[in-house]
Protein backbone atom coordinates (compact mmCIF):
# COMPACT_ATOMS: atom_id res chain seq x y z
CA UNK A 1 0.00 0.00 0.00
CA UNK A 2 1.06 4.04 -0.37
CA UNK A 3 2.26 5.06 3.37
CA UNK A 4 -0.86 6.95 5.25
CA UNK A 5 -0.62 8.02 8.44
CA UNK A 6 -3.17 6.80 10.96
CA UNK A 7 -4.77 10.41 10.67
CA UNK A 8 -5.37 10.48 7.32
CA UNK A 9 -6.82 7.03 7.10
CA UNK A 10 -9.52 7.63 10.51
CA UNK A 11 -10.06 11.30 8.61
CA UNK A 12 -10.98 8.99 5.25
CA UNK A 13 -13.18 6.63 6.82
CA UNK A 14 -15.02 8.98 9.36
CA UNK A 15 -13.45 6.83 11.89
CA UNK A 16 -12.93 7.89 15.53
CA UNK A 17 -9.29 7.03 16.84
CA UNK A 18 -8.59 4.59 20.24
CA UNK A 19 -5.66 3.83 22.23
CA UNK A 20 -3.71 5.67 19.61
CA UNK A 21 -0.62 7.08 21.20
CA UNK A 22 0.60 9.09 18.39
CA UNK A 23 -1.84 9.42 15.24
CA UNK A 24 1.56 10.07 12.56
CA UNK A 25 2.32 6.54 12.76
CA UNK A 26 2.57 5.52 9.44
CA UNK A 27 0.55 2.23 7.58
CA UNK A 28 3.06 0.67 5.25
CA UNK A 29 0.63 -2.04 4.28
CA UNK A 30 -0.05 -4.54 3.35
CA UNK A 31 -4.02 -4.24 4.83
CA UNK A 32 -5.12 -7.65 5.64
CA UNK A 33 -8.48 -9.43 7.00
CA UNK A 34 -6.39 -12.46 7.91
CA UNK A 35 -4.31 -11.99 11.01
CA UNK A 36 -1.69 -14.73 10.13
CA UNK A 37 -0.81 -11.73 7.26
CA UNK A 38 0.01 -8.90 9.05
CA UNK A 39 3.58 -8.00 9.13
CA UNK A 40 4.98 -4.98 10.97
CA UNK A 41 3.33 -1.92 9.65
CA UNK A 42 0.07 -3.34 8.34
CA UNK A 43 -3.47 -2.35 9.14
CA UNK A 44 -5.78 -5.09 10.35
CA UNK A 45 -9.06 -5.07 9.16
CA UNK A 46 -11.55 -6.83 11.56
CA UNK A 47 -14.78 -8.24 10.21
CA UNK A 48 -17.04 -10.43 12.58
CA UNK A 49 -17.68 -13.54 10.74
CA UNK A 50 -20.25 -16.18 11.75
CA UNK A 51 -17.65 -18.53 13.56
CA UNK A 52 -15.21 -15.97 13.91
CA UNK A 53 -14.59 -12.45 15.26
CA UNK A 54 -11.95 -10.27 13.90
CA UNK A 55 -11.92 -8.38 16.80
CA UNK A 56 -10.78 -11.03 19.21
CA UNK A 57 -7.37 -10.80 17.15
CA UNK A 58 -6.67 -7.46 17.61
CA UNK A 59 -4.17 -8.04 21.08
CA UNK A 60 -2.19 -10.66 18.97
CA UNK A 61 -2.07 -8.53 15.52
CA UNK A 62 -0.91 -5.14 17.26
CA UNK A 63 1.88 -7.35 18.99
CA UNK A 64 2.77 -9.08 15.64
CA UNK A 65 3.27 -5.35 14.32
CA UNK A 66 0.03 -4.37 12.98
CA UNK A 67 -0.25 -0.61 13.28
CA UNK A 68 -3.88 -0.59 13.68
CA UNK A 69 -7.09 -2.18 14.00
CA UNK A 70 -9.83 -0.91 11.08
CA UNK A 71 -12.70 -2.30 13.94
CA UNK A 72 -16.32 -1.42 15.05
CA UNK A 73 -15.83 -1.33 18.42
CA UNK A 74 -12.52 -0.20 20.54
CA UNK A 75 -10.44 -3.61 21.07
CA UNK A 76 -7.83 -1.75 23.90
CA UNK A 77 -5.25 -1.77 21.27
CA UNK A 78 -4.46 1.00 18.54
CA UNK A 79 -7.85 1.11 16.48
CA UNK A 80 -9.75 3.08 14.51
CA UNK A 81 -13.29 2.82 15.11
CA UNK A 82 -16.30 3.15 12.61
CA UNK A 83 -19.84 1.91 12.44
CA UNK A 84 -19.65 -0.05 9.17
CA UNK A 85 -16.00 -1.82 8.80
CA UNK A 86 -16.90 -2.97 5.18
CA UNK A 87 -17.81 0.72 4.15
CA UNK A 88 -14.54 1.83 5.41
CA UNK A 89 -12.56 -0.24 3.62
CA UNK A 90 -13.94 0.74 0.56
CA UNK A 91 -13.82 4.32 1.32
CA UNK A 92 -10.02 4.13 2.28
CA UNK A 93 -9.23 1.73 -1.22
CA UNK A 94 -11.42 5.01 -3.10
CA UNK A 95 -8.59 7.48 -1.62
CA UNK A 96 -5.76 5.32 -2.49
CA UNK A 97 -6.59 4.48 -5.89
CA UNK A 98 -7.33 8.32 -6.45
CA UNK A 99 -3.77 9.43 -5.05
CA UNK A 100 -1.90 6.07 -7.47
CA UNK A 101 -0.89 6.91 -10.82
CA UNK A 102 -2.07 3.43 -11.75
CA UNK A 103 -4.39 3.05 -14.44
CA UNK A 104 -7.52 0.79 -12.95
CA UNK A 105 -8.63 -1.98 -15.88
CA UNK A 106 -12.18 -3.17 -14.80
CA UNK A 107 -13.48 -6.70 -16.04
CA UNK A 108 -16.26 -8.86 -15.68
CA UNK A 109 -18.74 -11.20 -17.40
CA UNK A 110 -20.56 -14.19 -16.60
CA UNK A 111 -17.41 -16.86 -17.54
CA UNK A 112 -13.71 -16.10 -17.52
CA UNK A 113 -13.22 -13.41 -15.45
CA UNK A 114 -10.10 -14.96 -13.74
CA UNK A 115 -8.49 -16.78 -16.50
CA UNK A 116 -8.62 -13.17 -18.57
CA UNK A 117 -7.68 -11.54 -15.40
CA UNK A 118 -4.35 -14.12 -15.37
CA UNK A 119 -4.06 -13.27 -19.14
CA UNK A 120 -4.05 -9.74 -19.13
CA UNK A 121 -1.64 -9.12 -16.09
CA UNK A 122 0.48 -11.37 -17.85
CA UNK A 123 1.00 -9.24 -20.56
CA UNK A 124 0.80 -5.74 -18.76
CA UNK A 125 3.86 -6.90 -16.63
CA UNK A 126 5.47 -7.10 -19.53
CA UNK A 127 5.46 -3.78 -19.65
CA UNK A 128 4.81 -2.02 -16.48
CA UNK A 129 4.37 -2.94 -12.98
CA UNK A 130 1.05 -4.57 -12.41
CA UNK A 131 -1.32 -5.60 -9.28
CA UNK A 132 -3.94 -7.90 -9.56
CA UNK A 133 -7.17 -9.69 -8.02
CA UNK A 134 -4.99 -12.86 -6.75
CA UNK A 135 -7.23 -15.54 -7.20
CA UNK A 136 -10.53 -14.63 -7.74
CA UNK A 137 -11.83 -12.46 -4.60
CA UNK A 138 -13.75 -10.51 -6.34
CA UNK A 139 -16.69 -9.21 -4.19
CA UNK A 140 -16.94 -5.94 -2.48
CA UNK A 141 -13.68 -7.01 0.39
CA UNK A 142 -11.57 -8.48 -2.15
CA UNK A 143 -12.14 -5.87 -4.56
CA UNK A 144 -10.91 -3.10 -2.04
CA UNK A 145 -8.25 -5.62 -0.70
CA UNK A 146 -6.62 -6.21 -3.97
CA UNK A 147 -6.83 -2.39 -4.95
CA UNK A 148 -5.17 -1.61 -1.50
CA UNK A 149 -2.20 -3.62 -2.47
CA UNK A 150 -1.25 -1.20 -5.02
CA UNK A 151 1.90 0.65 -4.33
CA UNK A 152 3.36 4.37 -6.07
CA UNK A 153 5.17 1.52 -8.39
CA UNK A 154 2.12 0.07 -9.54
CA UNK A 155 1.16 1.08 -13.37
CA UNK A 156 -1.56 -1.19 -13.83
CA UNK A 157 -3.92 -2.16 -11.48
CA UNK A 158 -6.36 -5.31 -12.70
CA UNK A 159 -9.48 -5.91 -11.48
CA UNK A 160 -11.93 -9.14 -11.21
CA UNK A 161 -15.56 -8.13 -10.08
CA UNK A 162 -18.34 -10.20 -9.80
CA UNK A 163 -21.71 -9.71 -9.72
CA UNK A 164 -24.50 -11.83 -8.00
CA UNK A 165 -27.18 -9.28 -8.85
CA UNK A 166 -28.28 -5.66 -10.22
CA UNK A 167 -26.08 -2.73 -8.29
CA UNK A 168 -23.01 -5.06 -7.49
CA UNK A 169 -20.68 -4.11 -10.10
CA UNK A 170 -22.19 -0.74 -9.96
CA UNK A 171 -20.73 -0.66 -5.71
CA UNK A 172 -17.73 -2.20 -6.96
CA UNK A 173 -17.32 0.56 -9.69
CA UNK A 174 -17.59 3.69 -7.09
CA UNK A 175 -15.25 2.04 -4.66
CA UNK A 176 -12.31 1.60 -7.32
CA UNK A 177 -13.42 3.64 -10.63
CA UNK A 178 -11.99 2.00 -13.49
CA UNK A 179 -11.12 3.48 -16.64
CA UNK A 180 -10.84 0.31 -19.05
CA UNK A 181 -13.72 -1.36 -18.61
CA UNK A 182 -14.25 -5.12 -20.48
CA UNK A 183 -17.16 -7.33 -20.37
CA UNK A 184 -16.38 -10.92 -21.42
CA UNK A 185 -19.80 -12.41 -22.25
CA UNK A 186 -23.41 -13.00 -20.58
CA UNK A 187 -23.92 -16.49 -19.86
CA UNK A 188 -25.86 -18.54 -17.83
CA UNK A 189 -23.76 -18.39 -14.83
CA UNK A 190 -25.82 -17.65 -11.50
CA UNK A 191 -28.69 -17.32 -13.81
CA UNK A 192 -31.00 -18.23 -11.12
CA UNK A 193 -30.06 -15.84 -8.89
CA UNK A 194 -30.28 -13.00 -11.67
CA UNK A 195 -33.84 -14.29 -13.20
CA UNK A 196 -32.78 -13.95 -17.03
CA UNK A 197 -30.03 -13.29 -19.37
CA UNK A 198 -31.56 -10.02 -19.61
CA UNK A 199 -31.05 -9.34 -16.12
CA UNK A 200 -27.47 -10.45 -16.15
CA UNK A 201 -26.55 -8.24 -18.78
CA UNK A 202 -28.41 -4.94 -16.88
CA UNK A 203 -25.72 -6.22 -14.49
CA UNK A 204 -22.54 -6.53 -16.65
CA UNK A 205 -23.21 -3.47 -18.47
CA UNK A 206 -23.37 -1.52 -15.24
CA UNK A 207 -19.31 -1.56 -15.55
CA UNK A 208 -19.42 0.26 -19.12
CA UNK A 209 -22.20 2.87 -18.16
CA UNK A 210 -19.46 3.74 -15.07
CA UNK A 211 -16.91 4.11 -17.22
CA UNK A 212 -15.52 8.29 -18.19
CA UNK A 213 -15.92 9.44 -21.49
CA UNK A 214 -14.31 8.65 -24.40
CA UNK A 215 -12.21 12.23 -24.19
CA UNK A 216 -11.57 11.65 -20.18
CA UNK A 217 -9.87 8.10 -21.77
CA UNK A 218 -12.81 5.93 -20.67
CA UNK A 219 -12.64 2.83 -22.95
CA UNK A 220 -14.80 0.01 -23.14
CA UNK A 221 -13.98 -3.12 -24.19
CA UNK A 222 -16.25 -5.70 -25.91
CA UNK A 223 -17.36 -9.28 -27.21
CA UNK A 224 -18.09 -8.29 -30.85
CA UNK A 225 -19.50 -12.17 -30.76
CA UNK A 226 -21.94 -11.76 -27.91
CA UNK A 227 -24.61 -9.72 -28.87
CA UNK A 228 -25.74 -9.00 -25.28
CA UNK A 229 -22.50 -7.26 -24.65
CA UNK A 230 -22.16 -5.70 -28.12
CA UNK A 231 -25.14 -4.32 -27.31
CA UNK A 232 -23.69 -2.56 -23.91
CA UNK A 233 -22.04 -0.26 -26.71
CA UNK A 234 -25.33 1.99 -26.12
CA UNK A 235 -25.27 2.24 -22.37
CA UNK A 236 -21.12 3.99 -22.64
CA UNK A 237 -20.03 7.58 -23.27
CA UNK A 238 -16.39 5.72 -22.87
CA UNK A 239 -14.62 4.94 -26.61
CA UNK A 240 -15.87 1.14 -27.83
CA UNK A 241 -12.81 -1.24 -28.71
CA UNK A 242 -14.90 -4.48 -30.01
CA UNK A 243 -13.00 -8.04 -29.27
CA UNK A 244 -13.36 -11.32 -31.26
CA UNK A 245 -13.72 -13.39 -34.23
CA UNK A 246 -16.31 -10.98 -36.02
CA UNK A 247 -14.91 -9.06 -39.32
CA UNK A 248 -15.59 -5.76 -37.50
CA UNK A 249 -13.98 -6.34 -34.31
CA UNK A 250 -11.03 -4.08 -33.88
CA UNK A 251 -8.71 -7.22 -31.95
CA UNK A 252 -9.49 -10.40 -34.14
CA UNK A 253 -8.43 -13.96 -34.33
CA UNK A 254 -7.69 -15.09 -38.04
CA UNK A 255 -7.27 -19.09 -38.34
CA UNK A 256 -8.46 -20.40 -35.32
CA UNK A 257 -7.76 -23.80 -34.82
CA UNK A 258 -6.65 -26.08 -31.71
CA UNK A 259 -3.12 -27.68 -31.93
CA UNK A 260 -2.86 -31.64 -31.76
CA UNK A 261 -2.04 -30.79 -27.48
CA UNK A 262 -5.79 -29.00 -27.90
CA UNK A 263 -3.97 -25.74 -27.29
CA UNK A 264 -5.68 -22.99 -29.17
CA UNK A 265 -3.51 -21.16 -32.33
CA UNK A 266 -4.11 -18.26 -34.26
CA UNK A 267 -3.36 -14.65 -35.53
CA UNK A 268 -4.12 -12.16 -33.65
CA UNK A 269 -4.98 -8.66 -35.69
CA UNK A 270 -4.89 -5.44 -33.53
CA UNK A 271 -5.17 -2.27 -35.13
CA UNK A 272 -0.94 -1.78 -34.76
CA UNK A 273 -0.49 -5.15 -36.78
CA UNK A 274 -0.61 -8.67 -37.03
CA UNK A 275 1.51 -11.57 -35.57
CA UNK A 276 1.12 -15.73 -33.96
CA UNK A 277 -0.27 -16.71 -31.08
CA UNK A 278 0.01 -20.66 -29.76
CA UNK A 279 -1.53 -20.46 -26.25
CA UNK A 280 -0.13 -22.76 -23.65
CA UNK A 281 -3.62 -22.79 -22.41
CA UNK A 282 -6.00 -25.27 -22.86
CA UNK A 283 -9.61 -24.49 -24.89
CA UNK A 284 -10.94 -23.02 -27.40
CA UNK A 285 -12.56 -20.65 -25.19
CA UNK A 286 -9.30 -18.95 -23.99
CA UNK A 287 -9.35 -17.46 -27.63
CA UNK A 288 -11.94 -15.05 -26.91
CA UNK A 289 -9.79 -14.41 -23.29
CA UNK A 290 -6.95 -14.01 -24.85
CA UNK A 291 -8.38 -11.42 -27.26
CA UNK A 292 -9.82 -9.45 -24.61
CA UNK A 293 -6.88 -8.99 -23.34
CA UNK A 294 -4.99 -8.13 -26.11
CA UNK A 295 -7.39 -5.63 -26.47
CA UNK A 296 -7.09 -4.02 -23.57
CA UNK A 297 -3.35 -4.60 -24.20
CA UNK A 298 -3.13 -2.60 -27.55
CA UNK A 299 -5.28 0.63 -25.58
CA UNK A 300 -2.70 0.54 -23.32
CA UNK A 301 0.25 0.88 -25.98
CA UNK A 302 1.37 -2.63 -26.95
CA UNK A 303 2.10 -3.78 -30.09
CA UNK A 304 0.77 -7.06 -31.52
CA UNK A 305 3.49 -8.60 -31.49
CA UNK A 306 4.42 -7.91 -27.92
CA UNK A 307 1.26 -8.93 -26.98
CA UNK A 308 0.91 -12.45 -29.07
CA UNK A 309 4.91 -13.47 -27.43
CA UNK A 310 3.18 -12.87 -24.08
CA UNK A 311 -0.11 -14.18 -24.43
CA UNK A 312 1.47 -17.35 -26.31
CA UNK A 313 4.27 -17.60 -22.74
CA UNK A 314 1.43 -17.06 -20.32
CA UNK A 315 0.00 -19.63 -18.14
CA UNK A 316 -2.57 -20.33 -15.76
CA UNK A 317 -2.17 -18.50 -12.46
CA UNK A 318 -4.69 -19.85 -10.68
CA UNK A 319 -5.64 -23.91 -9.57
CA UNK A 320 -8.03 -26.44 -11.18
CA UNK A 321 -8.77 -24.71 -14.59
CA UNK A 322 -7.84 -26.86 -16.94
CA UNK A 323 -4.73 -27.69 -14.97
CA UNK A 324 -3.33 -31.16 -17.13
CA UNK A 325 -1.37 -33.47 -15.60
CA UNK A 326 0.47 -36.52 -17.23
CA UNK A 327 0.67 -39.78 -14.31
CA UNK A 328 4.00 -41.91 -15.39
CA UNK A 329 1.70 -44.55 -16.58
CA UNK A 330 0.72 -42.10 -19.40
CA UNK A 331 -3.09 -41.35 -17.99
CA UNK A 332 -3.44 -37.73 -18.57
CA UNK A 333 -5.90 -35.90 -16.03
CA UNK A 334 -7.04 -32.46 -16.89
CA UNK A 335 -8.40 -30.81 -13.47
CA UNK A 336 -11.23 -28.38 -14.42
CA UNK A 337 -12.97 -28.50 -11.11
CA UNK A 338 -12.68 -24.83 -10.03
CA UNK A 339 -16.22 -24.31 -11.58
CA UNK A 340 -18.40 -25.10 -14.09
CA UNK A 341 -21.06 -23.74 -16.30
CA UNK A 342 -22.52 -24.79 -19.47
CA UNK A 343 -20.51 -22.87 -21.40
CA UNK A 344 -17.40 -23.58 -20.02
CA UNK A 345 -18.84 -27.24 -19.87
CA UNK A 346 -18.70 -27.43 -23.66
CA UNK A 347 -15.60 -25.76 -24.41
CA UNK A 348 -13.76 -28.26 -22.12
CA UNK A 349 -15.32 -30.89 -23.62
CA UNK A 350 -14.04 -29.77 -26.82
CA UNK A 351 -10.50 -29.67 -25.34
CA UNK A 352 -10.86 -33.18 -24.35
CA UNK A 353 -11.64 -34.51 -26.91
CA UNK A 354 -8.51 -32.81 -28.97
CA UNK A 355 -6.42 -33.46 -26.56
CA UNK A 356 -7.50 -37.24 -26.89
CA UNK A 357 -7.46 -37.44 -30.29
CA UNK A 358 -6.70 -41.27 -30.77
CA UNK A 359 -6.66 -42.28 -26.91
CA UNK A 360 -9.83 -42.83 -24.62
CA UNK A 361 -11.19 -40.18 -22.79
CA UNK A 362 -13.13 -39.56 -20.11
CA UNK A 363 -15.35 -37.20 -19.16
CA UNK A 364 -16.38 -36.82 -15.25
CA UNK A 365 -18.64 -34.53 -14.45
CA UNK A 366 -21.05 -33.01 -11.94
CA UNK A 367 -23.45 -30.45 -11.48
CA UNK A 368 -24.20 -27.33 -12.62
CA UNK A 369 -25.10 -25.13 -9.86
CA UNK A 370 -27.56 -22.18 -10.14
CA UNK A 371 -28.88 -22.82 -13.24
CA UNK A 372 -32.48 -22.62 -12.14
CA UNK A 373 -35.31 -23.17 -14.68
CA UNK A 374 -32.39 -24.07 -17.17
CA UNK A 375 -30.85 -26.51 -15.25
CA UNK A 376 -32.26 -30.09 -16.85
CA UNK A 377 -32.14 -28.53 -20.34
CA UNK A 378 -28.75 -27.39 -19.65
CA UNK A 379 -27.39 -30.89 -17.86
CA UNK A 380 -29.37 -32.77 -20.89
CA UNK A 381 -27.12 -30.48 -23.54
CA UNK A 382 -23.85 -31.50 -21.87
CA UNK A 383 -24.74 -35.62 -21.69
CA UNK A 384 -25.64 -34.94 -25.51
CA UNK A 385 -22.70 -32.89 -26.58
CA UNK A 386 -20.26 -35.66 -25.40
CA UNK A 387 -21.94 -38.02 -27.46
CA UNK A 388 -21.75 -35.87 -30.30
CA UNK A 389 -17.64 -35.12 -29.42
CA UNK A 390 -17.33 -38.44 -29.60
CA UNK A 391 -16.34 -38.60 -25.43
CA UNK A 392 -15.33 -42.50 -25.06
CA UNK A 393 -17.10 -42.58 -21.64
CA UNK A 394 -19.05 -40.46 -19.27
CA UNK A 395 -19.00 -40.65 -15.70
CA UNK A 396 -21.73 -38.12 -14.20
CA UNK A 397 -20.82 -38.01 -10.75
CA UNK A 398 -23.63 -36.64 -7.84
CA UNK A 399 -27.61 -36.60 -7.79
CA UNK A 400 -30.30 -35.79 -10.11
CA UNK A 401 -28.20 -33.12 -11.86
CA UNK A 402 -25.91 -36.15 -12.71
CA UNK A 403 -29.01 -38.02 -13.56
CA UNK A 404 -30.10 -35.33 -16.04
CA UNK A 405 -26.16 -35.41 -18.06
CA UNK A 406 -26.41 -39.41 -18.39
CA UNK A 407 -29.90 -39.04 -19.96
CA UNK A 408 -28.75 -36.54 -22.25
CA UNK A 409 -25.96 -39.38 -23.31
CA UNK A 410 -28.87 -42.15 -23.47
CA UNK A 411 -31.32 -40.12 -25.31
CA UNK A 412 -28.77 -38.81 -28.24
CA UNK A 413 -26.95 -41.73 -28.48
CA UNK A 414 -28.61 -44.68 -27.10
CA UNK A 415 -25.82 -44.25 -24.64
CA UNK A 416 -26.22 -47.71 -22.21
CA UNK A 417 -22.45 -48.68 -20.93
CA UNK A 418 -20.64 -45.71 -22.46
CA UNK A 419 -21.97 -43.99 -19.20
CA UNK A 420 -21.92 -44.38 -15.90
CA UNK A 421 -23.51 -42.36 -12.88
CA UNK A 422 -21.80 -42.84 -9.53
CA UNK A 423 -23.25 -41.64 -6.36
CA UNK A 424 -20.03 -39.43 -5.02
CA UNK A 425 -16.85 -38.46 -5.74
CA UNK A 426 -15.15 -41.74 -4.14
CA UNK A 427 -17.22 -43.66 -6.19
CA UNK A 428 -16.23 -42.15 -9.07
CA UNK A 429 -12.08 -42.80 -7.92
CA UNK A 430 -13.19 -46.48 -6.97
CA UNK A 431 -14.60 -46.66 -10.81
CA UNK A 432 -11.37 -44.67 -12.38
CA UNK A 433 -9.02 -46.33 -10.95
CA UNK A 434 -9.80 -49.92 -11.69
CA UNK A 435 -11.03 -48.97 -15.42
CA UNK A 436 -8.48 -46.50 -16.39
CA UNK A 437 -5.38 -47.28 -18.86
CA UNK A 438 -2.23 -46.11 -19.82
CA UNK A 439 -2.89 -43.18 -22.45
CA UNK A 440 -6.29 -42.32 -21.12
CA UNK A 441 -7.39 -38.78 -20.88
CA UNK A 442 -9.14 -37.69 -17.98
CA UNK A 443 -11.26 -34.75 -17.70
CA UNK A 444 -12.61 -33.53 -14.23
CA UNK A 445 -15.65 -31.05 -14.05
CA UNK A 446 -18.60 -29.31 -12.34
CA UNK A 447 -18.87 -26.67 -10.15
CA UNK A 448 -17.19 -25.63 -6.89
CA UNK A 449 -19.50 -26.88 -4.50
CA UNK A 450 -19.11 -30.20 -5.84
CA UNK A 451 -15.48 -30.68 -4.99
CA UNK A 452 -14.86 -32.70 -7.81
CA UNK A 453 -11.02 -32.14 -7.11
CA UNK A 454 -10.41 -34.91 -4.71
CA UNK A 455 -11.26 -36.70 -7.70
CA UNK A 456 -8.33 -35.44 -9.89
CA UNK A 457 -6.03 -35.11 -6.83
CA UNK A 458 -6.84 -38.93 -5.83
CA UNK A 459 -6.53 -40.51 -9.44
CA UNK A 460 -2.76 -38.40 -8.95
CA UNK A 461 -1.56 -39.64 -6.07
CA UNK A 462 -2.71 -43.30 -6.70
CA UNK A 463 -0.59 -43.11 -10.22
P1 LIG B 1 -15.96 -17.13 -11.04
O1 LIG B 1 -17.32 -16.52 -11.26
O2 LIG B 1 -16.00 -18.43 -10.31
O3 LIG B 1 -14.96 -16.17 -10.47
P2 LIG B 1 -14.67 -16.72 -13.59
O4 LIG B 1 -15.59 -15.91 -14.41
O5 LIG B 1 -13.56 -16.05 -12.91
O6 LIG B 1 -15.46 -17.58 -12.54
P3 LIG B 1 -12.76 -18.62 -14.61
O7 LIG B 1 -12.41 -19.02 -13.22
O8 LIG B 1 -11.74 -17.97 -15.44
O9 LIG B 1 -14.10 -17.78 -14.63
O10 LIG B 1 -13.27 -19.89 -15.39
C1 LIG B 1 -14.38 -20.64 -14.89
C2 LIG B 1 -14.66 -21.76 -15.83
O11 LIG B 1 -15.04 -21.23 -17.12
C3 LIG B 1 -13.44 -22.61 -16.09
O12 LIG B 1 -13.88 -23.92 -16.12
C4 LIG B 1 -12.92 -22.17 -17.44
O13 LIG B 1 -12.32 -23.22 -18.14
C5 LIG B 1 -14.18 -21.68 -18.15
N1 LIG B 1 -13.98 -20.54 -19.06
C6 LIG B 1 -12.94 -19.68 -19.07
N2 LIG B 1 -13.10 -18.74 -20.03
C7 LIG B 1 -14.29 -18.99 -20.64
C8 LIG B 1 -15.01 -18.36 -21.70
N3 LIG B 1 -14.53 -17.28 -22.34
N4 LIG B 1 -16.19 -18.90 -22.06
C9 LIG B 1 -16.67 -19.99 -21.43
N5 LIG B 1 -16.03 -20.63 -20.43
C10 LIG B 1 -14.84 -20.15 -20.02
MG1 LIG C 1 -13.14 -15.78 -10.95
Amino acid sequence: MIALSLAEIAAVVGGQTYDIPDPSVQVTGPVVRDSREVVPGSLFVAFRGERVDGHDFAPAVVAAGAAAVLASRPVGVPAIVVEDVQTALGALARHVVTKLGATLVGLTGSAGKTSTKDLIAQVLQRKAPTVFTPGSLNNEIGLPLTALSATEETKFLVLEMGARGIGHIRYLTELTPPRIGLVLNVGSAHIGEFGGREQIAQAKGELVESLPSAAEGGVAVLNADDPYVRAMASRTKAKVVLFGEADEADVRAENVRLTDSGQPAFRLHTPSGASDVTMRLYGEHHVSNALAAAAVAHELGMSAEEIATALSEAGSLSRWRMEVTERPDGVTIVNDAYNANPESMKAALRALVAMGKGRRTWAVLGKMAELGDEALAEHDAVGRLAVRLNVSKLVAVGGREAAWLQLGAYNEGSWGEESVHVSDAQAAVDLLRSELRPGDVVLVKASRSVGLESVAQALLETG
